[in-house]
């Protein structure tokens, strides 16, 4: 954060009294866990705070203190549209345009409120009073401990803020592994322990805490990936029926992109699911190296994220989805088999 974009917050911040807080639809660890971490920590200095997510989120990040309070668009429509025309200030979270919290985007395009943003991913829009956008950080949580260290406020720190915190920079880093984990990602954990976050606890809430019917969905997910070796990459379907036969619910394909990138030699891995009730198909892209799954998404599957994660979708059949995804690798060969 540059020191005019501080002064701007402090200002900011100073003029405020109520203070909404919103992450993206189909909020992930990350965008869960910096909202609320940031909503504790405002609150503690007296502000009168709400946490909005656009849509549900997965059940494994129900138990994270403070999530009782979320206020969800899609659910509780006119008492979210009715807070945040009373706000002073929004925060935006983990991400880097108002499109990516679906029909709640026109809402707030609609408001006359300043919007702080703070977020990782690249490419950010222009619609924030304050722009705290940083591409190199591990996740927007490890930006919610800097900004909270900008105010002065590393002695505030409660469990709460600190469980939520850990939460949202262990699931975007991948446990700790993704490229962007830097010797700093680690020295902030070491903060938010010290703390009170309970770093064996929380692995234990959100990993081991899965149901028997995700267990199977995966089995069936493994059971569909097809390996592209010309291309060091891979891919699995899901289909409606597939997802119905395991009781299938928000949350419970988290993850499975990433199976296919333990494989030798794959740089590059999608998932293709299924939604017959939103008519399209979910796509998660990930990759290992230098290939932008970032562009790949932007470019061909009205998506878009990180270098190394993102998402998409597409409105063809999962089976025309998959052959358009396979038409397009030939001009990727070079780069694809360059990171391999
Ligand atoms: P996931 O595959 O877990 O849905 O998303 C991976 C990453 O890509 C996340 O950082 C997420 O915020 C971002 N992402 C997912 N879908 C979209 C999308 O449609 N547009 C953009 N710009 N980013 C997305
Ligand atoms: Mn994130």
């Amino acid at each position: 954060m540059t020191e005019k974009q501080l002064q701007s917050t402090i200002q900011l911040l100073k003029v405020s009294k109520r203070i909404v807080i919103i992450g993206h639809k189909n909020p992930d660890g990350d965008a869960v866990g910096s909202c609320l971490g940031l909503y504790f920590f405002l609150k503690n200095r007296g502000y009168e705070v709400n946490v909005i997510m656009p849509n549900d989120y997965p059940d494994f990040l129900k138990w994270l203190p403070g999530s009782d309070e979320i206020l969800q668009f899609e659910r509780q429509h006119d008492a979210v549209v009715d807070t945040c025309q009373q706000a002073d200030l929004i925060f935006t979270l983990d991400f880097n345009a108002l499109n990516r919290t679906g029909g709640f985007g026109e809402v707030l395009e609609s408001l006359d409120v300043p919007f702080i943003m703070i977020d990782h991913h690249p490419q950010p829009d222009e619609y924030a009073a304050v722009t705290y956008s940083d591409t190199s950080m591990s996740s927007t949580a490890e930006m919610v401990f800097h900004f909270i260290d900008y105010l002065d406020g590393l002695a505030e720190l409660s469990p709460e803020i600190a469980t939520n915190l850990y939460a949202g920079i262990l699931t975007d880093t991948g446990s700790f592994r993704f490229p962007a984990t830097s010797a700093t990602t680690h020295q902030v954990i070491a903060q938010l322990i010290e703390a009170g976050a309970n770093n064996s606890l929380i692995h234990q809430e959100i990993y081991d805490t899965q149901s028997p019917d995700r267990m199977k969905l995966l089995g069936v997910a493994l059971n569909n990936m097809v390996l592209l070796p010309d291309y060091s990459a891979a891919y699995i379907t899901l289909s409606q029926e597939e997802l119905d036969r395991c009781q299938f619910k928000k949350g419970d394909t988290e993850g499975f992109v990433n199976y296919p990138l333990s494989i030798k030699g794959v740089v590059f891995s999608v998932i293709f699911i299924e939604n017959k009730q939103e008519g399209i198909i979910k796509m998660s892209l990930r990759s290992k190296g230098n290939f932008s799954v970032n562009d790949f998404a932007r470019n061909y599957f009205h998506g878009g994220g990180h270098t190394n994660a993102a998402g998409g979708r597409s409105s063809l059949s999962l089976e025309d989805t998959v052959k358009e995804f396979i038409s397009i690798l030939p001009s990727y060969k070079n780069a694809l088999n360059h990171d391999s």
